[in-house]
C-alpha cells in the first residue's frame, strides 16, 4: 500500500534505486542465472537462499519466506518504519520527498504514538527501578535476595519493584504523557469502577522486556505475596508488543551474535530462569514467556543460532511444552535438543542446587525426540521392580517404534534390554507386534493431510506463479475463469487481471505494494519461482492438471448449491429445470 506517500513518486523512488546494489551494500551477492544469490541477512544460514530479482526489483528468501522490494528490506533491515526507509531512501536517490498529504498525516500520527508509547515504557522502567533502590520495596528486595541473584545481574536486566496503584500514572502524567498514550502503552489500565488510571502491574516485582532494537516493549510482573492470582502476568499486547513474537533477552542474544558469532541458544520458559542461568555463565538464554514455542519465536531463533536446547521444567507440563517446542523448531529448521531435569525441577532449581557444572552435566545429556520421550516413560516406573519392569516395556516399544530408522530402533531396543533384562530378540520381536505408534497423547494433531482444500490452494498458487512470472504455457491462459476462495489469491488475482486488460506486463515486485511484505500466502506462491518448479515437461502438464482441479472445485461447489436448491424447491416446473442442470453437471464431473 502506499502508505500516505504519493503513488507516483514511490514509483519513480523505486525504479531509481537498483536493489542488487542496494542489498549489496549489506549482504555480498552473485550472480547465477536470472538472479543475484546471497545468504539471507534476516535468517540465519550456511548456503546462500536469498534471491534478488534484478529485472522485477524484488527479493525473497527460500529459506525464512521473507520477501518485498527495496523500502522494505530497508525497513527490516535497519529497522525502521515506513517513512523512514522511505526517507534514507529518497536520500539515497537524491530525491526531495513531496509535501505530507492528509494520509501521510496519519501515519505520521501513528508514529508520533508508536514513539510516544516507547517513551513511557522506559519512563515506567526507570520509574521502577528507582521504586526498588528507594528503600520502600523490602518485599521486592527480599524476594531478590532469596532467589540469589547479584546485584550487578539484577542491575543488568532492569529488575523494578511497583509499589501501589497510583504513583506509576501519577509520574507518567507528571511527565507530561497523554493520557491516551500512557494508556496505549499496557502499562497502565483504566480502572473499571472509578475510570483512574492504575499501575496495571501494581505491588509486582518487574522485569522489563527489551526488544531486539533495545526498546522496553513491555513488563512481565510477579506478585510477591500468596494470591489467587497467576504468579506471573506480563503487559497486554500494545502496537510495539506482541508476546508470541518476542523472547525475553532477545537484546542480548542479538548483541551476542554480533560480538562473537553464537553458536546456540538455550531456550527456557521464564523470567526466573532465564537470569539465574545468565548469572550461572549460560549468557546465551532466552525465554519464551511460557510453555508454549510459537512459530515466530522459532523464527526469531532460527535469526540467531541454528542450534537450540529446549529446557522446560522437568514436571509433565513442562516436558510436553518441550517435545511442541522441539517439533516447531524442527520445523524451522533448527537442530534441537532437549535438556533432561530432574523431576520437579526448573533450571533455575539445578542451578541452585548444583551450580553451574550440575546445568552444564545436563546440557551435555540433552538429547533429541525420541530419545526425550523414551526417558520420560522410563521415569515413569522403578525398574528394580520386576511388575513395573513389565509395564514399562509395552510403552516404550510404542515410543521406539515411532524411530525414523531401523538403525535408531536397535539402538533404543539396546537400551531397554539393558535396562530390562529382556533380551534383544523378543524385544524386536514385540516391537513388530505393536500397531502403528499413535503420536504422543492429549497433543493436537497438526497432520498435514492433503485433502481437497489443500490440493485446490496449491493448484491456485501454481497458476497464480506461472503467470506472475510469465511462465510460456500461462501465456494465453484467462485467470477471470478461475475462482480464488483464499483473499490474498483473489487480490493477486485481481491485480494481473487489471494488467492484462490494460495491456501491461504483469511483475511480481507490484505486490509489494499491495501486501505487507512476509505475508505467508504470498511467500508461497515466490517459492515456486525457485529453480525449474515453473519450467518444463512437467510444470506444463502440472499446470492443466491445476486447472482441472479448479474447474472440477468449481462444479462439485455448484452441484452442493443445485441439490440444496433441488431439496427446497416446492415448484414442479422449477425443480425439474434445477435437477437437468444437476444431471448435466454430474456427467461434466465424470468426464473430468
Ligand atoms: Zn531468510
Amino acid at each position: 500500500m502506499a502508505k500516505g506517500l504519493d503513488p507516483e513518486f514511490l514509483q519513480q523512488l523505486k525504479s531509481k534505486i537498483d536493489l542488487v546494489e542496494l542489498i549489496g551494500n549489506y549482504v555480498p551477492l552473485e550472480r547465477k542465472g536470472g538472479n543475484w544469490w546471497g545468504r539471507c541477512p534476516f535468517h540465519h544460514e550456511k548456503t546462500p537462499s536469498f534471491a534478488v530479482n534484478a529485472e522485477d526489483q524484488f527479493y525473497h528468501c527460500f529459506g525464512c519466506g521473507v520477501s518485498g522490494d527495496a523500502i522494505s528490506f530497508v525497513r527490516e533491515i535497519e529497522s525502521v518504519d515506513f517513512i523512514d526507509a522511505v526517507k534514507i531512501l529518497a536520500e539515497r536517490a537524491k530525491m526531495p520527498l513531496p509535501e505530507m498529504n492528509f494520509d501521510t498525516e496519519k501515519t505520521a500520527e501513528q508514529k508520533r504514538k508508536r514513539d510516544s508509547v516507547l517513551k513511557i515504557l522506559r519512563a515506567a522502567a526507570h520509574f521502577y527501578l528507582d521504586n526498588l533502590n528507594s528503600g520502600h520495596a523490602d518485599a521486592h528486595v527480599q524476594y531478590i535476595l532469596d532467589r540469589k541473584i547479584a546485584s550487578p545481574v539484577v542491575r543488568k536486566f532492569g529488575l523494578g519493584a511497583s509499589l501501589d496503584y497510583k504513583s506509576l500514572p501519577q509520574f507518567l502524567l507528571d511527565k507530561g504523557f497523554r493520557r491516551e498514550d500512557i494508556l496505549e502503552s499496557g502499562a497502565v489500565a483504566e480502572s473499571e469502577k472509578s475510570g483512574r488510571l492504575i499501575d496495571a502491574q501494581a505491588g509486582r516485582l518487574i522485569f522489563p522486556i527489551i526488544n531486539a532494537f533495545g526498546d522496553v516493549v513491555a513488563f512481565g510482573g510477579r506478585v510477591l505475596e500468596k494470591t489467587d492470582f497467576a504468579k506471573y502476568k506480563n503487559t497486554r499486547e500494545t502496537i510495539v508488543f506482541n508476546k508470541s513474537k518476542t523472547l525475553y533477552n532477545i537484546n542480548r542474544i542479538k548483541k551476542l551474535k554480533q560480538d562473537s558469532g553464537l553458536k546456540d541458544i538455550i531456550i527456557v520458559e521464564g523470567y526466573m530462569d532465564t537470569i539465574s542461568l545468565f548469572q550461572a555463565g549460560f549468557t546465551n538464554v532466552a525465554a519464551s514467556m511460557g510453555t508454549a514455542l510459537t512459530k515466530d519465536q522459532a523464527r526469531l531463533v532460527k535469526r540467531y543460532a541454528d542450534k537450540a536446547y529446549i529446557s522446560y521444567d522437568g514436571d509433565f507440563a513442562g516436558q510436553k511444552g518441550a517435545i511442541r517446542g522441539l517439533e516447531i523448531l524442527r520445523d524451522e529448521q533448527v537442530a534441537v535438543r532437549v535438556v533432561p531435569l530432574p523431576e520437579g525441577f526448573d533450571p533455575d532449581d539445578v542451578i541452585k542446587r548444583q551450580g553451574s557444572e550440575g546445568y552444564r552435566a545436563c546440557l551435555d545429556n540433552a538429547m533429541p525426540l525420541i530419545d526425550f520421550k523414551l526417558e520420560t516413560v522410563r521415569r515413569k516406573y522403578d525398574l528394580s521392580k520386576p511388575e513395573e519392569r513389565r509395564n514399562y516395556i509395552p510403552e516404550a516399544l510404542k515410543v521406539i517404534g515411532e524411530a525414523e530408522s531401523e538403525s535408531v530402533k536397535e539402538e533404543l531396543l539396546k537400551r531397554v534390554r539393558s535396562e530390562t533384562g529382556v533380551t534383544y530378540e523378543s524385544l524386536k520381536r514385540d516391537l513388530e507386534n505393536v500397531p502403528a505408534a499413535p503420536r504422543m497423547q492429549e497433543e493436537p494433531e497438526p497432520v498435514p493431510r492433503e485433502d481437497g482444500a489443500d490440493r485446490q490452494a496449491k493448484a491456485c498458487r501454481f497458476i497464480l506463479a506461472s503467470v506472475l512470472f510469465g511462465a510460456k504455457y500461462a501465456k494465453n491462459f484467462d485467470i477471470s475463469g478461475v475462482r480464488f476462495d483464499n483473499p490474498v489469491h483473489n487480490t493477486i488475482a485481481e491485480y494481473i487481471k487489471e494488467r492484462q486488460k490494460n495491456g501491461e506486463t504483469v511483475r511480481p515486485s507490484a505486490l509489494f505494494e499491495i501486501f505487507d511484505e512476509n505475508t505467508p500466502e504470498l511467500s508461497e506462491i515466490l517459492d515456486l519461482s525457485l529453480g525449474e518448479s515453473l519450467e518444463g515437461e512437467r510444470a506444463v502438464r502440472y499446470f492443466d492438471d491445476c486447472v482441472r482441479t479448479l474447474e472440477r472445485a468449481r462444479v462439485e461447489q455448484e452441484l452442493e448449491r443445485l441439490s440444496a436448491l433441488c431439496d427446497a424447491e416446492t415448484d414442479l416446473a422449477k425443480k425439474k429445470e434445477v435437477t437437468r442442470r444437476i444431471l448435466e453437471l454430474t456427467i461434466r464431473l465424470k468426464n473430468f
